[in-house]
């Protein structure tokens, strides 16, 4: 298995993961199944506090094995603060998980249930590194927003970067995506579950703060193909749609779940 070959079937899937990348054994993994009975509430836990500037977003890319809506490195203004953090965290991008069936393509699972999507803004602690190449192996490095996908009515926020798959269908295409607030794709709520775990795919970097929000946004099952849609091939190559791409959970091997709420 290269490293660029891993992926979530057979042979290069997450069983795999380890044999390049040992930190997948490794005791602070993502994502993981919150168990709502074991969770401490912690009334000195902050909310989290968003500020995304629209004018920030500057494309979308297809990176293989899903696709990243990118915020522009310079002159970022779209910052997340509080909860646990002690600085500020710029947003880089966001990105969706996704599975086969309805019945499952979210990563975390809250007592035991799996949700149809997973939905993570991902940000870097622009307050103490200086980029997020830097900021991205470190344990205080990135802080990332996970949002559960339930499937149900179409979700009229996600359109625009539905619609803007087609852009973007065959792995490295790239496309201006601009003008989008993704504050919009949240909860009314943004009451949290938080926890220190890692990126969910290689390199799995044990550097993330987790921020799970206690409410769920909704996903039609059009939407939900649409999600499908999209191709891990070269353009010219055999069309490999993503059908999946989401880990299942990992251990919690003595790590203390909290909650804002
Ligand atoms: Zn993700």
């Amino acid at each position: 298995m290269a490293s660029s070959d891993w992926g979530y079937d057979g042979k290069n899937g997450p069983e795999q993961w380890s044999k390049l990348y040992p930190i997948a054994n490794g005791n602070n993994q993502s994502p993981i199944d919150i168990k709502t009975h074991e969770v401490k509430h912690d009334t000195s836990l902050k909310p989290i506090s968003i500020s995304y500037n629209p004018a920030n977003a500057k494309e979308i890319v297809n990176v293989g094995h899903s696709f990243h809506v990118v915020f522009d490195e310079n002159n970022n203004q779209s910052v997340l603060k509080g909860g646990p953090l002690s600085e500020g965290y710029k947003l880089a991008q966001f990105h969706f998980h996704w599975g086969s069936t309805n019945d499952s393509g979210s990563e975390h699972t809250v007592d035991g249930v799996k949700y149809s999507g997973e939905l993570h803004l991902v940000h870097w602690n622009s307050g103490k590194y200086p980029s997020i190449a830097d900021a991205i192996s470190k344990s205080d490095g990135l802080a990332i927003i996970g949002v559960l996908m339930k499937v149900g009515q179409a979700n009229p926020n996600l359109q625009k970067i539905l619609d803007a798959i087609n852009a973007v269908k065959t792995k490295g295409k790239r496309a201006p995506f601009t003008n989008f607030d993704p504050s919009t794709l949240l909860p009314a709520s943004l009451d949290y579950w938080t926890y220190a775990g890692s990126l969910t795919h290689p390199p799995l970097h044990e550097s993330v703060t987790w921020f799970i929000c206690k409410d769920s946004i909704s996903v039609s099952p059009e939407q939900l193909s649409q999600f499908r849609s999209l191709l891990s091939n070269a353009e010219g190559e055999t069309a490999v749609p993503i059908l999946h791409n989401n880990r299942p959970p990992q251990p919690l091997k003595g790590r203390t779940v909290k909650a804002s709420f």
